[in-house]
């Protein structure tokens, strides 16, 4: 079977990476499951280019076909603020909460209708023989006035869906996984990887 790598070490994302793969014959293994502990710095501008930079290192090291992503959350009225720096938003302490309050204090006063946002994913794949595409998918919503909901993780308490008018952070995973940017992002990925594979020299 032919090996797929996804450059991350969290086993929530490889699941839902399997699971969208799965009518596909491949073996999809983490970083880890091979052997490769390293961080790949995300030095780029744009989401894309980050999960493009870590996919082709960990490509060039690996020589398998490679899988990573790189997410985080825009807010229009702060343009575009957190977006790549979503992880490292504030203190380098900051827990999840902290970052939550922090936003929602940046935009303390701020009606609703301009609160829009959304979470961006961007994955890039790479293969040995050189070809590499990059999708990204969004989640449309607004940040809500206060934490709601205790699911999910990051800022998913403050961003309101309005489709099902709750939080991420109220909704059943079920659901979220069917209309988050990741899932969305990974959808297509999956799509395009169909059209690549009869073209490249992987296998
Ligand atoms: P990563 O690129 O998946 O590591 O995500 C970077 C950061 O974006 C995370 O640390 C979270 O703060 C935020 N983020 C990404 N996806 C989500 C999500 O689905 N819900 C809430 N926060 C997210």
């Amino acid at each position: 079977m032919n090996v797929l790598v996804v450059a991350t070490k969290n086993q929530g994302k490889i699941s839902e990476i399997k699971k969208v793969l799965a009518d596909m014959s491949f073996e999809v293994v983490s970083i880890g499951d091979i052997g490769i502990d390293i961080d790949v710095e995300e030095d780029g501008t744009t989401f894309e280019e980050n999960s493009m930079k870590k996919a082709q290192e960990i490509c060039k090291i690996s020589n398998k076909i490679v899988i990573a992503d790189d997410s985080g959350l825009e807010v229009d009225f702060l343009d575009g603020a957190p977006g790549i720096y979503s992880a490292r938003f504030g203190d380098p302490e900051a827990t999840d909460d902290d970052k939550n309050q922090k936003l929602l204090g940046m935009l303390e006063g701020v009606p609703f209708e301009k609160r829009t946002a959304r979470f961006v994913c961007a994955i890039a794949v790479v293969f040995p023989d050189g070809k590499a595409f990059v999708v990204r998918d969004t989640c449309e919503g607004f940040i809500d006035f206060e934490c709601k909901g205790n699911n999910g993780f990051g800022y998913d308490p403050i961003f309101y869906v309005p489709e099902y008018d709750k939080t991420m952070a109220q909704l059943d995973t079920d659901i979220k996984n069917k209309i988050s940017h990741r899932a969305k992002a990974l959808n297509k990925m999956a799509e395009k990887i169909k059209e690549y594979l009869p073209d490249t020299n992987c296998f």
